[in-house]
């Protein structure tokens, strides 16, 4: 490891000067970072420590809920108003980790995380277009059980790895950025970008703007909310395919509705195309199909992930139909 020194940040001002300096990463819970800095993949000159910055969960007047970035992930699946009005969100950061990493994984940096894409992780023997750019991609042609089947590129085809953040696509979170310039608020489905040529520019924050917050907005719907993740193992696994969902439905057809996925693209995809397909109308196995259909016909199928197509369809078909019984 290449040596660095640490810094503790305690306002958001000294957070944004420290972390945009040469060599400089923020630091949450460092259960992904300090991963990184181990096997070489990330090489750091400067930590800069933001866990003292907010970590409160409260709700604002117009009733959405603000969630401070250094809030852990364990504080925000337990907290009340999560559980009684975003179950999704507590169901999809329980699906993840295991208890000790929800402990010291705080929310910014679960945004943050980077993909778990094998190729990636192994600077010494593999080629990764997003580590060293213009090098290959070696999971096109390798071992991609793991990787995208939508919103891929022929330069990296990694999935985004985050729980967290297929729920957050779903309930219209909004992400709230702090930087040189000033304050901005950013929609968490525009947060993270699709590869592309750059591969290696995941999101659309600049190096030296941090997150200080996320904002839930409140809505009925979000309240008759779940996830569901398909994985390898029963815990302790990231997702081959999960979804995200919540609908409400009134006399007999669909109110409203939202789909995320997460485990088949290189970010949370929320599914908008499902979501106007089946809003309005009334909800069948046909119906689902039909949307499903539209939202994947630009899907790319390799030998290792292809079985995501049907997996997605199934798991969204019974995730869907069991929460209409559930609201009805
Ligand atoms: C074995 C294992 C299994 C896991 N399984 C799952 C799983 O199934 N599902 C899942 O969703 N996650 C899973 N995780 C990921 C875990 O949830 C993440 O490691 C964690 O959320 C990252 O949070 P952190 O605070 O530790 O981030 P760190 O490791 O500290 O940072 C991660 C990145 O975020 C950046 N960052 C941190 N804070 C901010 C901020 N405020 N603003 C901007 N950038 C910031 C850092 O610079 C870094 O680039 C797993 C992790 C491990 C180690
Ligand atoms: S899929 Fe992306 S992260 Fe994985 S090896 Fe290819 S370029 Fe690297």
């Amino acid at each position: 490891m290449t040596p660095v020194t640490y810094a503790r940040a305690s306002l958001v001002g000294d957070a944004v000067r420290m972390g945009g300096a040469q060599g400089a990463r923020l630091l949450g819970g460092g259960t992904n970072l300090v991963d990184l800095m181990r096997k070489g993949v990330e090489q750091p000159s400067q930590l800069i420590d933001v866990t003292a910055l907010s970590d409160s969960i409260k709700q604002a007047d117009d009733g959405s809920l603000m969630i401070g970035a250094a809030a852990s992930n364990s504080a925000v699946a337990a907290h009340p108003l999560v559980r009684s009005h975003y179950p999704m969100l507590a169901r999809a950061i329980l699906a993840g980790a295991s208890a000790q990493i929800r402990n010291m994984a705080t929310v910014g940096g679960n945004l943050m995380q980077r993909t778990r894409c094998l190729y990636f992780n192994d600077v010494a023997g593999s080629r990764c277009n997003k580590r060293a750019p213009g090098s290959g991609c070696d999971a096109i042609g390798g071992f991609n059980r793991y990787h995208a089947i939508l919103g891929g590129s022929e330069a990296c085809i990694a999935t985004h790895p985050s729980d967290m953040c297929v729920a957050l696509a779903a309930l219209d979170a909004q992400v709230h950025i702090a930087g040189p310039d000033g304050a901005r608020v950013v929609p968490l489905v525009d947060l993270h970008r699709l590869p592309g040529e750059r591969p290696d520019v995941e999101t659309v924050l600049d190096p030296s703007e941090i997150i200080v917050a996320i904002a839930l907005p409140a809505s009925p719907l979000f309240a008759k909310s779940t996830y569901r993740k398909v994985r390898d193992r029963a815990s302790y696994a990231f997702a081959l395919v999960s979804v995200a969902a919540g609908l409400t439905i009134h006399q007999g057809g669909i109110d409203d509705i939202r789909v995320a996925f997460g485990g088949i693209a290189p970010k949370p995809w929320r599914a908008f195309q499902i979501e106007a397909a089946l809003r309005g109308g009334a909800l069948s196995a046909a119906a689902i199909e039909a949307a499903f259909e539209a939202e994947f016909a630009g899907a790319a199928l390799l030998p290792g992930n292809g079985f995501k197509h049907g997996l997605a369809k199934r798991t969204l078909s019974a995730l869907l139909l069991d929460l209409a019984g559930d609201v009805q």
